[in-house]
């Protein structure tokens, strides 16, 4: 059987984000994907509506049933919804420390909706930092964790918090021409790309990168290669992505 990517990951109704889009970048990753979910959202293309959150036992009983029968390397988490989820996450983490681990700071959608409430969710996410094999915000999300402004200053705190690895993605920075994205391993920038920026908002791009990175993982690339491989293969799949209608944020076409 493939090695096999746990994603904690929350339902999108529009196929654009959340275990949607893990499970068609994990399985274009060449990895096989299962899914602990961990909130049902309401939402389109254009808005998030609402959502309810799985409770933490319903979301530990399902990461359970298949740590027992699947080939699972490694663990990716997104949308989490809750603290209480977040804590039942750490605390899987803490008894499963071979698994490979993609945390995905998930705050709020791409569209701007909420995902959960962003100021405790900023506090509890603080105890997953540590297990992972990488984190991957975007600017925002790195801003919002670390309180610090400045992308250095933010990035080194992220590591004094105990990160092991992390890719800062600029693609919410003020670069017309460009998106530009550094991955950074134990507090030294390893590798630093820039591609051209496509026209329009992606629903789904960061859940995405995050799962390919997760799916390589687990099939035993380095970091490096890993995170390298998914940006290439994102953009072809940001490049051929579809609009459901006008205004609607565009859907990654990952197959
Ligand atoms: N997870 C879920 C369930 C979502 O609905 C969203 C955004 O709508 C995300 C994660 C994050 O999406 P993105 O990859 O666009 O940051």
């Amino acid at each position: 059987m493939r090695p096999t990517v746990l994603c904690f990951s929350g339902l999108d109704p529009s196929g654009g984000a959340g275990l949607q889009a893990d499970i068609e970048a994990i399985g274009q990753s060449g990895a096989h994907a299962a899914i602990a979910c961990t909130a049902l959202t309401i939402q389109n293309s254009q808005q998030v509506f609402g959502f309810e959150a799985t409770s933490k036992e319903l979301l530990l009983a399902q990461a359970n049933a298949v740590v027992k029968d699947l080939p699972i390397k490694a663990i990716k988490s997104g949308m989490l919804g809750t603290t209480d989820n977040i804590a039942a996450l750490a605390a899987f983490l803490r008894e499963h420390p071979d698994y490979l681990y993609v945390l995905d700071p998930v705050l709020v959608a791409n569209s701007g909706g909420s995902l959960g409430n962003q100021e405790t969710l900023v506090k509890a996410f603080v105890e997953l930092i540590p297990f992972a094999t990488v984190i991957t915000p975007n600017t925002v999300e790195l801003r919002a964790l670390t309180g610090e402004q400045d992308l250095e200053k933010a990035t080194a705190k992220l590591f004094e918090m105990g990160a092991q690895a992390v890719l800062v993605k600029g693609g919410h920075e003020n670069t017309p021409e460009y998106i530009r994205n550094a991955l950074y391993e134990n507090g030294e920038m390893i590798s630093e790309t820039k591609c051209p920026r496509l026209d329009g908002e992606y629903h789904g791009s960061g859940c995405s990168l995050a799962s390919f990175i997760a799916g390589r993982l687990a099939q035993g690339d380095e970091l490096k290669v890993a995170v390298n491989h998914a940006e290439a293969w994102l953009f072809g799949v940001l490049k051929n992505a579809e609009s459901p209608v006008e205004g609607g944020q565009k859907i990654p076409k990952r197959f």
